[in-house]
């Protein structure tokens, strides 16, 4: 059943990517920020960018942010860019990963921290209150449900720490 599960997720998320990838051209709105969850237990911008370039054949990574364990955020393309991180949605979004494997792990206290200070500081940025968006479509259950989405958004809502 765990195999499954992950098999599952893995093509899933796999798929996902493929389906993903959009030209590096300026994006032209910017109405929310969608968070993913990285499915591995470690990594960073620079190995996630390793993957989408050397393994998906994209020109960048596909991220805007990477959210590290211990609460370090990480750039990753360009913030005007469109990203590659959710088919469909890239053209309005800016894409944030958080390092980990939400279906079987929690997100740190750190990550949430850090994700609460970027999401103001971006709607701060774009004059709006950048609409919090899963990545969760058909083709990927990401991040995993161990991200409570109802306290997720509370807390990014609930102001600047
Ligand atoms: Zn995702």
């Amino acid at each position: 059943m765990w195999l499954l599960l992950w098999l599952q997720g893995l093509l899933a998320d796999v798929l996902g990517c493929f389906l993903s990838e959009e030209p590096m051209v300026e994006r032209k709105s910017t109405n929310r920020i969608i968070y993913h969850h990285s499915l591995t237990k470690d990594g960073n911008a620079t190995s996630i960018g390793r993957w989408h370039t050397e393994h998906n054949g994209w020109e960048d990574i596909g991220y805007h942010f990477v959210i590290l364990k211990n609460g370090e955020k990480q750039e990753g393309r360009k913030l005007s860019l469109v990203g590659a991180h959710a088919y469909g949605k890239n053209a309005d979004s800016i894409g944030v990963c958080l390092i980990g494997d939400f279906r079987t792990e929690y997100p740190t206290e750190a990550q949430i921290e850090t994700c609460v200070k970027l999401q103001h500081a971006l709607n701060r940025y774009y004059s709006k209150n950048l609409s919090i968006e899963f990545h969760r479509d058909l083709y990927s259950p990401c991040p995993g449900k161990m991200l409570c989405r109802k306290c997720f958004v509370r807390r990014l809502k609930e102001g600047d720490i």
